[in-house]
C-alpha cells in the first residue's frame, strides 16, 4: 500500500510474481469458522483436497503440505532423502537456485553448483548436457541428488524438467531429482510423474493463487524409500508421520485449516477450468507482455525463446537506468507492484507478474503503470507497449478448450 494518511482508492496492483492476487472466490472460502482439526468433517476435507492436489501435480504418488513458506519444503525435500555429506548437484538458474544452494551448504550437503557464468548465465535455462556430462564423470555415483528450479522467479525462465530426465537417464546415473517448481505449478506445464521427479517442491502463493502460508513436496516411490535410510535429522519436516495420518484426511498436528478450505476452493476452480487452459492463459498472457516489451524497444531478461516464463517477464533497463528507481516511481504514483532484480540481476531488471487473479485489463493497466513510470524515470522507449499488448491481446482471443 501507498503511505497516505487515508485509505486509497480502488485494488493495489500486486503484479509481483508471488504473493500473486487471490481471487474473491478463494478468500470468501477461507473466510469461513476454523474447525476441529480431529473432527470428521476435517478428515473429509482432508481427503478431498489430497486426492485433487495430486491431479495438479499430475501424479499417483502423495502429496505431503507443510504449514510453511516454500523455504520450509526445500528444506523438507533435502532433509528426508539426503544424508550430511552428501553431496547434490545444483544448477545456478538465479536467485531461487542459489538460496537453495546455500541451503544445501547450511545442511551440511556437499553441493556442486554449476551454470552458465556470470549474469548472462542467468538469462537462459538449466542446460540439460552440462548436468549429463558432470553425472558421466561420476563413474562411482557418488551424487546422490540432482536439484534444478523449473521455473525461476528471479529471472523469467522456465527450464526443460523432461530434458533433466533424459540427460540423467543417458548418463545411467540413479541419483535423485529434486525439483522446485514453488512459481510455476498451477501456471506452468508440470508433470511429476511423466518426468520422473522424485521430490516435487511447491508453494501456495504463486500459481496457486492462494495467500503465502503452506507449500508442498510431491513424492515418488524412491524418494520414500530413501526417506526410509537417510542419515540427516528431521522431526517436524518428517514425510512418514505425515502420511500415515493422511491416509484418513488429517495431520500428526494443526494444519492451517482455513488455507486449506482456500486450497480445496483453488484446486476446484484450476480444475474447472481445465490445466491445459490454464497454461495456455498463462502463455498468452506473457506472450501479449513481451509483445509490449518489444514495442518499448526494450529487453526482456530471458535470452531463449524456448525457456520463456508463462508465470512472469523480466524488463531489462537499459545501461545507465537504476531499475529498482524506476519501480519506486511507479509504485508510489500509480499503486502498482512489481518484482526487483535479485543478487545478480539487482538494479539491472524489473519482473512483471502474470499470474493469479488477473485477466487482459488488469494486465494492460500494469502495462500502463510500467509505460507511464518508465517515461516520468527518463527511460528512452521506442513505442507504446500498452497498445502493442492491447493489440495482442485483442487479435489473440483465448479458445485453447
Ligand atoms: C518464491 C520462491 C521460493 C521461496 O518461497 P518462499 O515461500 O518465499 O519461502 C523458492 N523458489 C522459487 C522458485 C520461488 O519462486
Amino acid at each position: 500500500m501507498l503511505k497516505l494518511d487515508y485509505h486509497p482508492s480502488g485494488r493495489h496492483f500486486l503484479q509481483i510474481p508471488g504473493p500473486s492476487p487471490v481471487p474473491d472466490r478463494i478468500l470468501r472460502a477461507m473466510s469461513l469458522p476454523t474447525i476441529d482439526h480431529r473432527g470428521p468433517e476435517f478428515g473429509a476435507l482432508g481427503l478431498e483436497l489430497l486426492g485433487k492436489l495430486k491431479k495438479v501435480f499430475k501424479t499417483e504418488g502423495p502429496v505431503v503440505i507443510y504449514p510453511a513458506s516454500g523455504t520450509g519444503a526445500w528444506e523438507a525435500a533435502l532433509s528426508n532423502t539426503l544424508s550430511p555429506g552428501d553431496r547434490v548437484l545444483m544448477f545456478e538458474t538465479g536467485h531461487f537456485a542459489t538460496l537453495w544452494h546455500k541451503m544445501a551448504r547450511r545442511l551440511q550437503l556437499e553441493p556442486e553448483f554449476i551454470g552458465l557464468p556470470g549474469y548472462e548465465g542467468w538469462r537462459r535455462g538449466v542446460q540439460a548436457d552440462m548436468i549429463e556430462a558432470r553425472l558421466r564423470e561420476d563413474g562411482a555415483h557418488e551424487i546422490q541428488a540432482v536439484c534444478v528450479v523449473h521455473n525461476e522467479t528471479s529471472t523469467g525462465v522456465t527450464s526443460d524438467i523432461a530434458a533433466v530426465r533424459r540427460a540423467m537417464d543417458a548418463a545411467g546415473h540413479p541419483a535423485l531429482l529434486l525439483v522446485d517448481t514453488i512459481s510455476g505449478l498451477a501456471s506452468a506445464d508440470y508433470r511429476h510423474d511423466e518426468w520422473g521427479v522424485d521430490v516435487t517442491i511447491s508453494g501456495s502463493q504463486k500459481g496457486l493463487m492462494l495467500p503465502p502460508g503452506i507449500s508442498f513436496n510431491a513424492l515418488s516411490e524412491k524418494a520414500i524409500e530413501a526417506s526410509r535410510h537417510n542419515r540427516m535429522p528431521k522431526s517436524f519436516w518428517a514425510w512418514d508421520e505425515i502420511l500415515e495420518a493422511n491416509r484418513n484426511g488429517y495431520w500428526p498436528y494443526t494444519p492451517s485449516t482455513n488455507l486449506l478450505y482456500g486450497l480445496n476452493e483453488a484446486l476446484d476452480m484450476l480444475l474447472e477450468e481445465g490445466l491445459d487452459h490454464v497454461f495456455a492463459r498463462h502463455q498468452r498472457w506473457a506472450a501479449g507482455v513481451r509483445t509490449a516489451v518489444a514495442a518499448w524497444g526494450l529487453d526482456v531478461q530471458c535470452l531463449d525463446p524456448d525457456v520463456y516464463s508463462p508465470v512472469l517477464t523480466g524488463v531489462v533497463m537499459p545501461d545507465g537506468i537504476d531499475a529498482d528507481a524506476v519501480r519506486k516511481i511507479i509504485y508510489e504514483r500509480f499503486d502498482l507492484s512489481l518484482g526487483m532484480g535479485l543478487g545478480k540481476a539487482k538494479g539491472k531488471m524489473f519482473r512483471i507478474g502474470h499470474l493469479g487473479d488477473c485477466n487482459d485489463l488488469t494486465l494492460i493497466a500494469t502495462l500502463g503503470g510500467c509505460e507511464a513510470g518508465m517515461q516520468l524515470s527518463g527511460v528512452p522507449l521506442a513505442g507504446s507497449g500498452v497498445t502493442a499488448g492491447l493489440e495482442y491481446f485483442a487479435q489473440h482471443p483465448l479458445d485453447a478448450r
